[in-house]
């Protein structure tokens, strides 16, 4: 079965909703569980955001062993900076790189034109690869984003030597069948991407983030970016437990290997709402109390 890469971001998107706030040692004793469950990558912060976001990378990058450790930076040269200065002792340090690309976020947030967007992404990447080698690019809200500007700018970003591609559904507002169209579009369209890997990161706005995760997976995308307990802004992020789950229960469909451990998966649901204090509800998919599978140990 072909490998999916499960990005965890319990920690950076997660992490930054009101009421899921961690201190360092919060997220570390978190991580420590992430790895025992097997995920491939943590995003671990936002190392120019704050010095407790610094603080949190560094000590991931030092402690985590053997797994991917991502550090956030926007395309300003003092964010990449500052994020490698905190990726420094990771054993497979990631730089995570973003930038908008809907005409909407362009507009009101960057103040950019498409060109200058284009350029700055590329230029970012390439002067982080001097450094890094594991180089991911997001466009931000790219599912509100023109198709094609979105594929000219993952072309760029991968000539500059980006190994992963990221279209996120910032507002949750694709539904499955459009982002499988997508998905399509990009192989299609985006030069080089045979070479790189797309991934997807979706919101639950409208209930459908792990819908829209699986149906990109369907069409070729082979990392998905998930949160424990679907924590996440607003609605949260695609709940982790239900892809691995789904994965697990109907590979005729999906027949991928996400090498998570299935049960640390409940010990990750308890220790997070340990640690933010903030429960799941009783009827919530796989980790809820009245979930038919995953008592500790027992599914
Ligand atoms: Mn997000």
């Amino acid at each position: 079965m072909e490998k999916v890469k499960i990005f965890d971001t319990t920690l950076g998107d997660g992490a930054r909703t009101p009421g899921f706030g961690m201190n360092v040692g919060e997220k570390l004793r978190l991580a420590r569980q992430l790895e025992k469950m097997n995920v491939d990558g943590i995003e671990a912060g936002f190392p120019i955001a704050s010095g407790e976001e610094f603080a949190a990378v560094r000590t991931l990058a030092r402690e985590i062993r053997g797994m991917t450790i991502a550090g956030l930076a926007r395309t300003a040269e003092e964010d990449i900076v500052r994020a490698i200065e905190a990726l420094e002792k990771a054993d497979r340090p990631r730089l995570h790189v973003f930038s908008a690309t809907s005409d909407i976020l362009l507009e009101r947030k960057l103040k950019l034109t498409r060109t200058e967007t284009m350029e700055n992404a590329a230029q970012a990447v390439r002067r982080a690869r001097k450094y890094i080698d594991d180089i991911e690019f997001t466009a931000e809200d790219a599912t509100r984003s023109n198709w094609s500007f979105l594929a000219e700018v993952f072309s760029a970003v991968v000539a500059a030597g980006a190994v992963t591609i990221n279209v996120a559904d910032t507002f949750g507002y694709a539904t499955p069948e459009e982002i499988s169209q997508l998905t399509e579009f990009l192989f299609i369209h985006v030069r080089g991407l045979k070479n790189a890997t797309l991934s997807v990161h979706c919101h639950n706005d409208l209930g459908l983030a792990v819908a829209n995760s699986l149906a990109a997976l369907r069409s070729g995308a082979r990392q998905v970016e998930c949160a424990v307990n679907g924590s996440g802004e607003r609605a949260g992020n695609a709940a982790l437990e239900e892809i691995v789950m789904t994965l697990e229960t109907r590979p005729e469909l999906y027949p991928f290997e996400s090498g998570v451990v299935i049960r640390e998966l409940y010990p990750a649901s308890r220790l997070l709402i340990e640690i933010t204090g903030v429960p799941v509800q009783p009827n919530k998919a796989v980790v809820g109390a009245n979930a038919f599978a995953l008592e500790p140990g027992i599914n």
